[in-house]
């Protein structure tokens, strides 16, 4: 499979009811290489027919999967996560090429992370069963049923790895889903609906439809649909489930964050570096869990801050096709533009930029890697959500102070804590309000583990056995073993 290379102009624009489907009169959308500013493929909005068809065979092919038994359903999944890892190259270049992510990290990250999701719910579907409840003589029991057509509506930082963990639990359950990426990296879901199908998926279970907001809108409106899915940002979430909640839909919210780290002075500095790089940088920073409030302890700041601006010149930036680059552009001239925003921001609110920042001369969407040192609390660059490569250093003193304005935020995705005392680590992580943790570390997301945040940062849980519980609904059954007692 080494030698597949992937066409950037995919062979239609969506892909429904087993089959590419293309129809020019939507709204054309240009797929840019963000490393050169190129178009390099086209793909056209889903018309009110190609949603219409994707509805369709959604709900006709749902009643049919959902008559599988759910070990056979499974099957197909993990078919799928092997296809899927042996096409693990050819997937990750066109990962690169749709958002401009290194392929040292599309390599490692994407694909990788899609095919776990599809084979640890594979593997779990067998396992979905109901409950027995002992009531006396009499009894009760559940039937663990899907939810029906749901919705998946998906950010453009991670398009394979959205995909899938949305999928996976869905089509594990029995549902069907419709997958509409974002419109700025519309090429991996195709990959993903091709190789589902490859494995054995029936018809119609998972559709990708192409298309903006207004797409996801008609989606989310319609009434065929019973859940909706967003990877998002919060105003768009806030839209998302007002619209749901008309249809008294249910959702699963994966939002945005402005996550804390918090650095003792008896952390281990490399390590907490390493952490914060990872909590910063990979991805360009386009990563919704980042920990972009650094607040290191007053006794280790300033070796962390210099330290940091050290390490940061390993950045290796350049062709993002090319295995040594680990760092690339950010995803479109408009992240640039909303990135650069906040580094001006930063500079005249008074903080002091160590180090990066600087917008590149080519084509494409440059920035280097933004370390910000002497940031507080009320500065626009450690409130907002910038979703970029901008590390912003906050210095705090004692524990209870670090957790108050670790705290002092709407968000609440993810928070970290570095230091070896161990009764620590657990004492913090207990009074942080996030719903993702690290301890010593940060941005790991096994499916093994829940992912998801509280706050304003999300509803519900994806990965782990908890997103099964977002993915089906329980009927419960009384069965009364004796006679029936009724007043007249
Ligand atoms: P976005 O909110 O602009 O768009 C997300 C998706 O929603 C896109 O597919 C878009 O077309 C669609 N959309 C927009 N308006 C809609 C509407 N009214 N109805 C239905 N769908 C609509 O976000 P983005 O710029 O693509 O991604 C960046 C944001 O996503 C950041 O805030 C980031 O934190 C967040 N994110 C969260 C997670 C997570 O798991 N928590 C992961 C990745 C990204």
């Amino acid at each position: 499979m080494d030698d597949l290379i992937y066409d950037t102009q995919p062979q239609a624009s969506h892909f429904v009811d087993g089959a590419y489907l293309e129809d020019t009169d939507g709204i054309p959308i240009d797929v840019i290489y963000p490393a050169t500013g190129e178009v390099i493929g086209r793909v056209h909005a889903a018309t009110d027919e190609v949603i219409d068809k994707a509805i369709e065979s959604g709900r006709r092919a749902q009643a049919e999967w959902a008559a599988m038994s759910p070990r056979e359903r499974g099957r197909v999944l993990t078919r799928a996560a092997q296809i899927m890892r042996e096409r693990n190259r050819p997937l990750s270049i066109l990962e690169t090429q749709d958002t401009g992510k290194p392929l040292q990290e599309t390599l490692v990250a994407d694909a990788t992370s899609g095919a776990d999701a599809l084979e640890y719910f594979g593997g779990i579907a067998a396992g979905l069963t109901g409950e027995h409840i002992p009531l006396g003589a009499d009894w009760a029991y559940t039937i663990r049923e899907p939810l029906g057509l749901c919705v998946g509506i998906g950010a453009w930082n991670y398009p394979t790895q959205i995909a899938c963990w949305k999928a996976a639990p869905a089509l594990a359950c029995g549902n069907a889903m419709i997958f509409k990426p974002s419109e700025t990296t519309p090429l991996s879901a195709l990959k993903v609906a091709e190789i589902l199908h490859e494995a054995g998926l029936p018809s119609g279970l998972f559709n990708v439809v192409q298309g903006a907001g207004e797409v996801g809108g008609r989606l989310t409106t319609d009434p065929r649909v019973d859940k909706v899915s967003l990877t998002g940002s919060v105003p768009t979430g806030r839209k998302v489930y007002a619209a749901a909640a008309d249809g008294l839909k249910h959702v699963t919210m994966e939002l945005g964050g402005k996550s804390p780290i918090l650095i003792f002075d008896d952390a281990d500095l490399e390590d907490a570096v390493g952490g914060a790089i990872m909590g910063n940088f990979y991805s360009s920073g386009q990563i919704c869990s980042n920990g972009t409030r650094v607040f290191v302890q007053k006794g280790l700041k300033d070796r962390f801050v210099a330290r940091m601006e050290e390490r940061l010149k390993g950045a290796v930036i350049g062709d993002p096709l090319n295995e040594a680059t680990n760092f690339g552009p950010l995803v479109s001239a408009r992240q640039m533009e909303i990135v650069e925003g906040y580094l001006k921001a930063g500079v005249a609110e008074g903080a002091r930029l160590v180090t990066g920042g600087e917008r590149l001369d080519r084509d494409g969407f440059w920035i280097t890697p933004a370390l910000f040192d002497g940031v507080t609390d009320e500065m626009s660059i450690a409130r907002e959500e910038i979703f970029g490569p901008v590390l912003s250093v906050l210095e705090f003193e004692t524990e209870e102070e670090g957790i108050a304005r670790a705290n002092a935020t709407e968000y609440g995705l993810s928070a970290g804590v570095f230091t070896r005392d161990i009764s620590r680590a657990h004492r913090v992580i207990g009074k942080l309000e996030a719903g993702t943790c690290f301890i010593n570390s940060y941005n790991d997301a096994p499916v093994e583990m829940p992912f998801g945040g509280v706050k304003m940062s999300g509803v519900g849980r994806e990965n782990a056995k908890a997103a099964l519980e977002h993915y089906s609904q329980l009927k419960s059954v009384y069965v009364r073993m004796g006679r029936v007692e009724a007043p007249f």
